[in-house]
């Protein structure tokens, strides 16, 4: 799962190479199918994508350091990767 997600960003890089390339020799036709199969294959908003439920599970704490109220870091909420607010007290935890 993780190591598939890694992937994108490199097949986005190369995809872009080569259409570059197809429309540098001139086949533009070429080069707009193969970015129009890039924009079908490629998962929208690639920066977006967090790791996988069991990384962001390891790194919460049990208990909220601010009101101590357990955690579940399936019903969490999430400022940011990193970040998860507590649904207590609404304060951020980060490990
Ligand atoms: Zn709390």
């Amino acid at each position: 799962m993780l190591a598939r997600a890694r992937r994108w960003p490199a097949l986005q890089r190369v995809g872009n190479r080569v259409v570059e390339e197809l429309t540098e020799e001139g086949h533009t036709d070429l080069a707009r199918e193969f970015e129009e199969w890039l924009a079908e294959t490629l998962p929208e908003n690639i920066e977006e994508m967090g790791p996988p439920g069991s990384a962001r599970r390891a790194e919460l704490p049990l208990k909220c350091p601010s009101c101590g109220g357990p955690i579940r870091a399936d019903e969490v909420e999430w400022a940011d990767r990193t970040t998860a607010v507590c649904p207590y007290c609404g304060s951020g935890m980060r490990n």
